[in-house]
Formats: structure tokens, sequence, C-alpha cells
């Protein structure tokens, strides 16, 4: 079993593309914001310690992701590989998955940064958010937040994978086969 890590900002297209490339590459697709969802919509402790981060644009504390991740490698450990869609996005979650990854023997095989800028983020994110059921695409003003939070906290995560040579940028621009092509040819 192997991880791909999906990386890229909020509306950079990484939960469509995670799907499609799970299903031509037989890997499962993982996604943490998905898993915290349904968690939510369960009334789990979790889902609703969550809520209030997600609510407010936040990240949810490290620590609180800490026993899913591990939980959803143990899963999927007879399966190819999973496709890790929204997870790491920070340092401290980028040492705890290295750490999962080499207690349960798996590895951490490339990281695919969809690369889409600034201006095409803020586009999608206000198409999106006309016909999202999502609490965090309703306010523009939180979904700008979640855009910063992603250049403040996360944009390290990906200069830490690429100064350790795992990272193949994908320009994530264009109509979604089109994407999803050039993602395919990159692994
Ligand atoms: P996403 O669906 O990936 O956009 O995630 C939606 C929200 O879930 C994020 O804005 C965070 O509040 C929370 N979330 C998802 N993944 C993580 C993570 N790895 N670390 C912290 N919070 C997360």
């Amino acid at each position: 079993m192997e991880i791909l890590i999906l990386f890229g900002a909020p509306f950079s297209g990484k939960g469509t593309q995670g799907k499609i490339l799970s299903q031509k590459i037989g890997f499962q697709h993982v996604s943490t914001g998905d898993i915290l969802r349904a968690e939510r919509q369960n009334h789990t402790e979790l889902g609703l310690k969550a809520e209030t981060y997600i609510r407010q644009g936040h990240l949810v504390p490290d620590e609180l992701l800490d026993e899913m991740i591990e939980h959803e490698i143990i899963k999927c450990k007879s399966s190819k590989g999973i496709i890790l869609d929204g997870y790491p996005r920070t340092i401290n979650q980028a040492h705890t998955l290295h750490s999962l990854a080499q207690k349960h023997g798996v590895a951490i095989r490339r990281v695919l940064f969809l690369d889409v800028p600034h201006d095409e983020l803020i586009a999608r994110g206000i198409h999106r958010g006309l016909d999202s059921d999502r609490i965090d695409d309703k306010d523009p003003a939180i979904m700008n937040k979640r855009i910063e939070i992603y250049r403040k906290e996360t944009k390290p995560v990906g200069k830490y994978y690429i100064d350790k040579n795992m990272t193949v940028t994908i320009s994530g621009i264009g109509d979604i086969e089109e994407v999803a092509e050039r993602i395919l040819a990159s692994i």
C-alpha cells in the first residue's frame, strides 16, 4: 500500500480530481474534509468538535485528526493505495503522517500539487458558493479566510515536500478531464 498526497488550495479541485484519480488507478480516496462532514452529520463527538472550526473556516486542531488518519491507514492497508486529499495541512500533520507511514510500513510515494492561481481560486469559490450546501461555502469572508489560512499554514507543507523532492506540480487550470489527464500522466 502506498500514499499519494493530493495537495492544493481550497477550490483548487482536489476533491473532484481525487475522486476521478481513485477510479482510474484503483486507490481509495481519503478526504479528511469529507470524513469530518460525515462525522458531523452523524453527530459524533469528533464531528461536533470539528464543526466549530469548519464553520469559521479554521483548521481543525491537529490532535483531533491523529486517530482518524491512523484509522484510515489501517482500514486501507490491504488496498493498492490511498489518495490523501486535504491532509497534511500543517507541518505537524506532515510529521504525524510520516510517523504513521513508518509505523504501518506504508510508503508516501509522491505529492501531487494542484497549482491554481489566487484569482482563479477566488472565482471558483464564488461559483461554488452558489449551489454548495457546505457550512463553510456560504459566506465569502469565510471562503477568503480558508484561502488565507492555506497560504499561512498549509503552503509551508508544500515547501516541506518540495525540499524533500517529493512533489510534482500540475497545472489545475483547464477543464476537469484535461486536469485529470495531466495528473494521471504525472504519476
Ligand atoms: P476540505 O473539504 O478539504 O476543504 O476541508 C473542509 C474543512 O475541514 C477545512 O476548512 C478544515 O476546517 C477541516 N479540515 C479538513 N482537513 C483538515 C486537516 N487536515 N486539518 C485541519 N482541518 C481540516
